[in-house]
């Protein structure tokens, strides 16, 4: 813990809950200890100085008040490295000289609960590098060695009260094999949870090094989308442009069969852009993940309706129609690709799994500190069973692989984690056969 570098957030958080584990489990030894001390008191009445005893709970208290005081003046991060070190060697200490004198003054190495260091031992190991670990066991092994040599090697045990009953049976030196069994216990118990934890943070680091490769490789994987599709876009925008100049006649009159033909070659044109579309903002949101997407204000009606005068073609050609309410002056702090990304993959999809004559509507409202986006239709519906799985990447229902052959099952996961960069929220009601209908809720700023 050395150094008096700034902690990071997130590890600051993860300091915090350690403290406040710290914090509650000695809430729960004070409580044990009382209710020990007063059972050993009042029922068994053991010969043990219990003034000595419920002062020393006390003490127990009075620490914990003011660790938990000093934490919750600290917890908003304000600590460098070295003085957090500090509150946890503090916290720890006063731990070691506690449990120690409860024990010495209840029975020392006669008292079972001396076992209980095995648990600090533990905790140690869990926030100290093995260095400190080592110092902690070797002062605690001193410690108990010096105090051991003094009650059972010298006439010298003044506070020793041996527990009534459980006085152990006089084999020669057994006072001392116990201890020496217990000193093992907590030298080993301190090398194994040190071993474990370090064959645990070098799993971690490989765990991060591997997500990491993972990462820049779907990095590398969706910049490599972006650029083909990219590239397949303009040439397929061209033949599209094509197609309509012939079928208006432009370059000479066709056949009407041919027209049939053109006419065919321009639906499915049309949707392999679609899809391409879809492609592009799917690798555009993944290559933008760690990219900070800068927010302007932005007027609801204004970007609904760019977007509706976009699909009135399409919508037209589908005998679907397309309406929109927003009144003007609704603004909201976003991005303006992601806001267009939300509104044309949520339209796009009303019109795609949409039977001619329904309606598709989109509408604009704010409420509160949010402004609400309603995207419905009067079409196929989806399953209450498969609702929750409509975000996924590359999901399809069945019904809609049935009516629409082309649809790369990415639109709604891009949608989602539009609306997720967004701060926003989303939700969909859908009745089979009956319509769909998605609700948007991004904060105003
Ligand atoms: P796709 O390319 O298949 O449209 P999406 O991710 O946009 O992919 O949508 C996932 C699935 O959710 C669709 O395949 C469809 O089954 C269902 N879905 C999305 N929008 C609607 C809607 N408006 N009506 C009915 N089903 C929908």
């Amino acid at each position: 813990m050395g150094g008096s570098s700034k902690i990071d957030s997130s590890e600051y958080t993860d300091l915090n809950r350690v403290i406040r584990w710290f914090i509650g489990l000695r809430w729960a030894a004070a409580v044990g200890v009382l209710a020990a001390l007063v059972f050993g008191h009042v029922s068994i009445r053991y010969s043990f100085n219990f003034t000595v005893l419920y002062v020393l709970t006390g003490i127990l208290v009075l620490m914990n008040s003011g660790f938990a005081l000093y934490y919750g003046r600290i917890k908003r991060g304000n600590l460098s490295r070295k003085e957090m070190g500090i509150f946890f060697h503090v916290q720890i200490c006063s731990d070691y000289v506690l449990l120690f004198l409860l024990i010495y003054f209840s029975g020392f190495l006669n008292n079972p609960f001396i076992f209980y260091f095995v648990f600090h031992i533990m905790l140690t190991a869990f926030i100290f590098p093995s260095r400190v670990v080592f110092y902690y066991v070797l002062a605690l092994v001193l410690v108990f060695s010096l105090f051991m040599g003094i009650e059972y090697g010298t006439d010298f045990g003044l506070f020793f009260r041996g527990l009534a009953g459980l006085r152990p049976v006089e084999i020669p030196g057994q006072s001392v094999l116990f201890g020496l069994s217990l000193l093992t216990t907590l030298i080993l118990t301190a090398y194994l949870v040190t071993r474990i934890k370090i064959r645990i943070v070098e799993r971690g680091k490989k765990i991060e090094f591997e997500l990491n490769r993972y990462k820049s490789l779907d990095k590398a994987k969706s910049n490599f989308i972006l650029q083909v599709t990219h590239e397949l876009r303009g040439p397929l925008a061209a033949v599209k442009g094509y197609h309509e100049m012939i079928l208006k006649g432009i370059t000479g009159n066709i056949a009407e069969k041919t027209g049939d033909t053109l006419k065919k070659a321009t639906r499915r044109t049309k949707n392999l852009l679609t899809i391409i579309d879809e492609m592009i903002d799917y690798a555009y949101m993944k290559s933008e993940d760690e990219v900070h997407f800068t927010k302007i204000e932005i007027d609801m009606h204004d970007i609904i309706q760019n977007n509706i005068e976009y699909f009135e073609n399409l919508a037209q050609e589908r005998g679907i129609k397309l309406v929109f309410s927003c009144r003007k002056n609704i603004k909201v702090y976003a991005n303006r690709d992601l806001l267009n990304i939300i509104i044309s993959n949520l339209i796009t999809n009303a019109l795609r799994y949409s039977k001619p004559d329904s309606k598709v509507s989109v509408n604009g409202d704010e409420g509160g500190d949010e402004v609400h986006l309603l995207v419905r239709d009067e079409g196929i519906g989806i399953e209450e069973d498969e609702l929750e799985n409509i975000f996924e990447e590359f999901y399809r229902t069945r019904k809609a692989r049935e009516i629409e052959r082309d649809g790369t099952g990415l639109g709604l996961s891009i949608v989602k984690k539009a609306v997720d960069s967004l701060g926003g929220r989303l939700a969909v009601y859908s009745e089979l056969d009956k319509g769909t209908s998605f609700h948007i809720y991004l904060p105003k700023t």
